[in-house]
């Protein structure tokens, strides 16, 4: 056996929102009773029928550029969610879209991507840390995927990290009460319930590990 051959690896935008799709609408029934339970019921639908048109609008799109995708699937989020996903998440994507620019979508560019996407969030939701949202998984993917990155593993070992942490911080809302969102007019009976967006979000990050591609 010889030494592994190292392989630089990136992400593909298609592939990443098509998982992303998949996996969501697998979970649809679970995101609409997490928000049945604190929102309104309808983040598996919203979220669902935002990730189908993104794959749709990848499908038509000729553009090449990983960013420009990224721009496309988030517009298409903005325009096609009603719920407060759909503009966090979109916003989410253009921003990380336009982090890329014409670059590729490798380990750093993901880090600045997601990185960005994670100032549009706060930017637009004013959510921090610990105020039961999105922001609780996102956060610390974002934070996993860099540290792990910055201490030399490949980038689908940094993946599997940043997922496991997204996971975690979704599981971590679950004593929390919310402060942001629909979720915050509950007050105190917010508490004792996984966030759904926190959750749904912890399913687009997991998709990021399927999403690695050699490129060429
Ligand atoms: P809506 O609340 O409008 O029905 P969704 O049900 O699709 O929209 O999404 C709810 C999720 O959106 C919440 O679980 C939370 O994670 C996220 N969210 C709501 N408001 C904010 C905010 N201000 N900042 C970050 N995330 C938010
Ligand atoms: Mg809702």
């Amino acid at each position: 056996m010889g030494a592994p051959i190292a392989v630089d690896h990136v992400l593909s935008v298609d592939d990443w929102m098509t998982g992303s799709a998949a996996a969501i609408e697998a979970e649809a029934d679970h995101l609409t009773q997490l928000d049945s339970a604190i929102g309104d019921g309808d983040h598996g639908i919203n979220m669902t029928r935002g990730m189908r048109a993104v794959t749709a609008a990848l499908d038509d799109a000729d553009e090449p550029a990983p960013g420009k995708r990224l721009i496309l699937a988030g517009k298409t989020l903005v325009s096609t969610v009603g719920g407060a996903s759909g503009p966090l998440w979109g916003s989410a994507l253009r921003r990380a879209g336009r982090s890329v620019g014409d670059g590729a979508l490798d380990g750093p560019g993901l880090v600045a991507a997601l990185d960005a996407a994670l100032a549009a969030v706060q930017e637009l939701g004013a959510a921090e840390p610990g105020d039961k949202t999105m922001v609780d998984a996102l956060g610390p993917a974002v934070a996993a995927l860099r540290e792990r990155l910055d201490a030399g593993d490949a980038l689908g070992d940094a993946l599997a990290a940043a997922a496991d942490a997204a996971d975690e911080g979704a599981r971590a809302t679950t004593p929390m009460q919310a402060r942001k969102g629909r979720a915050s007019y509950l007050g105190e009976r917010s508490v004792g319930h996984q966030d759904p967006g926190a959750t749904s979000t912890a399913l687009i990050i997991r998709a990021l590990g399927g999403a690695l591609v050699t490129p060429g």
